[in-house]
């Protein structure tokens, strides 16, 4: 094993293993947090409301907020 303490610039082949390991575990746990932030900020977009003029409930998008039904102003429900 005396091939693993070779010096590649200024780590070890040892390291370099060891921080490519350590590099593609942050990169994964990077791109996981950023996935299920934008899932979450897709489902929390969505608003649970109901219809002033014909009574549809539902949800809708908080940026588009009339109704599917006729397109009035929707209110927010909690
Ligand atoms: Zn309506």
């Amino acid at each position: 094993m005396e091939h693993l303490d070779t010096m590649i610039g200024p780590f070890s082949f040892m390291e370099w293993a060891i921080y490519l390991v350590l590099f593609g575990l942050a990169l994964q746990t990077y791109t996981a947090i950023k996935r299920k932030m934008a899932a979450e900020q897709s489902t929390s977009s969505l608003i649970k409301s109901k219809c002033l003029g014909c009574g549809w409930s539902g949800k809708v998008s908080k940026h588009h907020r009339s109704c599917p039904r006729c397109g009035n102003v929707i209110t927010r429900l909690k």
